[in-house]
């Protein structure tokens, strides 16, 4: 059996670990030119879910190094007013574990060589008389397998083609990604889990990415032939709403001019956070949701997985968890295929079904927690 994926991100690499164990002939096409074309340093809150997807997919000898590049995060999530005053307990939060999204997708492109192809956007597809599907690429080229996957993330091109009506909501206005290196004072920021500023207008969203160990010298002691990025702990904030500031792809400089403006008079810890943002991981960002989306019948040679289905905002800390618990339970269905105990179409459709279930509760669960975070919303 031979699958092809459409996008190398979270749940397209885990998706491909998943069928290299279990011997399956698999490709991964990504639209970028290369791992590092856009630097997605997030931090991401992976929960029970996503961390058993990557323990089953990956292969056991890289279960150490993910473990020594994750992070701790435990204690109370509290909000606080914007000038640090204390509002209220959101409550404890033991069991999650940080990862950072840049160092995460490095790890997972670890041992799939050629592999993966950068540079190769799926444009569209066709399903062939055989029962094969043909997967067609931006540069007029193509490539024949048993299954596509589209795992090509918020604006998949294979979702595009496969639920044509299938709607995707953008929120009103817009947030603020930034990242700040940590320091004892930023620190201080966040004493537990994560902390939630209720500010005038504007909310701000604070978590630590403290790595176990240095994500380079751990892959150079754990796991040699794996090259992970040269990284430093940081603080992961996000500003939103921002409905005031201008939309649309700007210098940092201007976005950042626009948001110390809108933070005019809070605490100068959050004020400073905000001035001493790296550059190159501090973006504005457009937050969207997918609307449920009903079963599309079963025996095509195309499925779906991760922010391709099912998008939502960032407030349920949901989207990767889901994306990779995706991938897990698509591995698990397609090893069974390979194994001769299952047939590729009912295995696809038995998948298909459980996801869309999941998958849009973790919408609407997302959705339900936004207004915790926006308070301009209520
Ligand atoms: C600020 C922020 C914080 C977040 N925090 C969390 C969190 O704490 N916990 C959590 O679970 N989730 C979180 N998320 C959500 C999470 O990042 C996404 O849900 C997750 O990355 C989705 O994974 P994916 O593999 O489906 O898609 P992606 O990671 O988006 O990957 C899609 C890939 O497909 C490629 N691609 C796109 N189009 C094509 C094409 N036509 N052909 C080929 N390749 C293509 C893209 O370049 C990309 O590499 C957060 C998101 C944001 C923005």
């Amino acid at each position: 059996m031979k699958v092809l994926v459409a996008g190398a991100g979270l749940g397209g690499l885990c998706l491909a670990h998943g069928l290299l164990r279990a011997g399956v002939d698999v490709r991964v096409h990504e639209r970028e030119d290369g791992p590092d074309s856009r630097y997605q340093g997030f931090r991401i809150a992976l929960n029970g879910h996503g961390l058993a997807a990557l323990n089953a997919c990956l292969p056991e000898r890289l279960h150490a190094l993910l473990a020594a590049v994750s992070g701790p995060m435990a204690g109370e999530r509290r909000a606080v007013d914007h000038l640090l005053g204390e509002v209220r307990s959101l409550g404890r939060a033991d069991e999650g574990t940080a990862a950072d999204r840049y160092v995460l997708r490095r790890l997972l492109l670890a041992g799939l060589g050629d592999r993966v192809e950068f540079g190769k956007p799926v444009v569209g597809y066709t399903e062939r008389a055989d029962g094969t599907v043909e997967a067609h690429f931006g540069d007029g080229g193509s490539a024949v397998g048993d299954l596509l996957v589209g795992a090509d993330g918020v604006g998949s091109a294979v979702r595009r083609q496969l639920l044509p009506g299938a709607e995707v909501v953008t929120l009103p206005g817009h947030a603020v990604l930034g990242r700040t290196p940590l320091t004892e004072r930023f620190a201080a920021l966040v004493p537990g889990f994560g902390t939630v500023v209720h500010g005038p207008g504007a909310s701000m969203l604070l978590g630590r990415m403290e790595f176990r160990r240095p994500p380079r010298l751990a892959a150079a002691e754990l796991a040699p032939d794996v090259r992970l990025p040269d990284t430093g702990d940081y603080l992961r904030w996000v500003v939103m709403p921002t409905d005031d500031l201008p939309a649309g792809p700007r210098p940092w400089a201007a976005v950042r001019g626009d948001l110390l403006a809108l933070l005019d008079g809070w605490h100068p810890d959050l004020v400073d956070l905000v001035r001493a943002a790296d550059v190159v991981n501090s973006s504005p960002l457009t937050v969207r949701y997918a609307e449920p989306v009903p079963h599309w019948g079963g025996s095509r040679r195309v499925t779906l997985l991760g922010d391709a289905i099912h998008v939502m905002p960032p407030s349920g800390g949901q989207g990767a968890n889901t994306a990779l618990r995706d991938a897990a339970l698509l591995a698990r269905s397609l090893t069974a295929v390979q194994r001769g105990e299952a047939e590729l179409p009912a295995a696809v459709e038995r998948y298909e079904q459980r996801m869309l279930e999941y998958g849009f509760a973790a919408v609407a669960e997302s959705l339900e927690r936004l207004p915790d975070f926006t308070p301009a919303r209520r």
